[in-house]
């Protein structure tokens, strides 16, 4: 990220921490990380206390705010009374937390099995639905993002998916994507159908019984915030059903708030196998993630071993975090507030930014989980160059508005706690930057 250095504190964190940290995702010589030392719901301040409005919840993960008192607390508490225990020990703490998210879970579940992270919750969610089918092949997404590690970053579909000789059975399809429709569908209805019979298709082509597992964001995120016509995932359940697929649904990004729902799937007439999830679930105050698990997919390593599990998987901090953020997201009534804003708010004023603006092609999204999609022209579809995009995120955090960007998008993210001053306030500010932006042209 490039921003202005102005003053001697930010200008020295930002060489210290660019000369000795390796950066992911990122070419290391051109890098000028702003350098964030405090946070306050939804604000963050630099080492020179310059403060910025949270447009981009970090990685789309701080759900709930920055330092939120009651999950500082609890963290605080659980340092204080045991900060490590072995996974095959029992935990209060850690039950707690798993019967927390098993609430929110479709009837059925029974299982949560806890990881460090989303792309690890993928890793295992993958292996549970290969041992439990006795299948090899997992079917994604191209436009999908499933977490950086040996299967994950296979079964991701977009420019970050990596060779990996030893991660095989990974096939793709094209999902649902009305604005760039494959075969030119108008309608959402027509996208619908298009995009369940080339799924089915490729089922039956790859040969029904060597495919474990559909895995699928539930609305995929960085690759654009698609959110499903209606009928798609309902669609992808039937398929799924006809030839004794397990679908398994990527909440990583979507769930806890994200949607105005607890799991963005509870908008859907849809029941997944596997639930992986992260980042919302506890705002990311202390890595975890995870699979919850539903009971005729737990019930099969009833007697065997399932061969998965890291050091710190379950970690107390981790449990403790997500309690307390489950617990504060239920009192404080955020899911509520995340779909309010979305639909009194954020869905409106961006509708109107597409009508007015000639950069903006389409906006997507609902609760606090938007993209606006740029172009350089309207007509053609042609995505506003990457230049031009940097320029945009440039100028908004220059306002005092920290953006997120991904390839000719603004996706408007901020904390699911935010008001309707902040979110005003940080639309203010877009509106403003694609204006002088459209002005100064190409
Ligand atoms: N799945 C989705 C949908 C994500 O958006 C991400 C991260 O952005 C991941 C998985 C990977 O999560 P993590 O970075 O915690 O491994």
């Amino acid at each position: 990220m490039s921003t202005p250095l102005t003053t001697t504190r930010n200008a020295e964190i930002s060489e210290r921490d660019r000369t000795s940290v390796f950066h992911s995702w990122s070419a290391q010589r051109t890098l000028a990380p702003l350098p964030l030392a405090g946070g306050s719901g939804v604000e963050v301040w630099d080492a020179d206390g310059r403060r910025y409005l949270d447009f981009s919840s970090q990685l789309v993960n701080v759900n709930i705010g920055h330092q939120h008192p009651r999950v500082v607390a609890a963290i605080q508490e659980q340092a204080a009374q045991l900060t490590t225990v072995a996974p095959a020990h029992a935990n209060e703490t850690r039950a707690h937390a798993a019967e927390l998210i098993l609430e929110r879970a479709p009837e059925g579940f029974s299982k949560v099995f806890f990881t460090n992270g989303g792309a690890d919750a993928n890793e295992n969610a993958i292996r549970m639905a290969r041992l439990t089918t006795g299948r090899d092949k997992v079917v994604s997404h191209y436009r999908s993002y499933h977490g950086n590690t040996g299967s994950a970053i296979v079964a991701t579909g977009d420019w970050r998916r990596m060779p990996n000789e030893y991660s095989r059975g990974h096939v793709h399809v094209f999902g649902p994507y009305l604005y760039r429709s494959e075969f030119w569908a108008e309608t959402p209805e027509q996208e619908c159908e298009r995009a369940l019979r080339h799924l089915e298709r490729t089922v039956q082509a790859e040969g029904p019984d060597t495919i474990a597992a559909f895995l699928f964001e539930t609305i995929p995120g960085t690759a654009g915030v698609l959110v499903p016509p209606p009928g798609y995932l309902e669609g992808v359940r039937a398929i799924a059903d006809r030839y004794g697929i397990l679908l398994i649904l990527d909440e990583v990004m979507a769930g806890f708030a994200r949607t105005g729902e607890w799991f963005a799937f509870d908008a859907f007439d849809v029941r997944p196998d596997l639930i992986t999830f992260a980042k919302g679930v506890n705002s990311g105050y202390v890595p975890v993630g995870g699979v919850a698990i539903s009971d005729a997919v737990a019930s099969t390593f009833d007697d065997r071993v399932f061969p998965g599990g890291l050091t710190y998987s379950g970690h107390p901090l981790a449990a403790a975090s997500i309690v307390a953020a489950q617990q504060a997201m239920a009192d404080e009534g955020v899911i509520e507030n995340a779909r309010r804003i979305g639909e009194e708010v954020i869905g409106p004023r961006l509708h109107q930014l597409a009508e007015d603006s000639p950069l903006v092609g389409e906006v997507r999204g609902r609760g606090v989980f938007w993209a606006v999609e740029l172009v350089a022209d309207q007509a053609t579809r042609e995505p506003l160059p990457a230049a031009r995009i940097g320029a945009i995120k440039a100028a908004m955090l220059e306002k005092g508005v920290l953006g997120f960007t991904a390839d000719n998008r603004v996706h408007v993210v901020p904390p699911a706690v935010i008001g309707d001053a902040d979110a005003h306030r940080g639309l203010d500010v877009l509106v403003e930057v694609l204006q002088a932006e459209a002005a100064r042209g190409a």
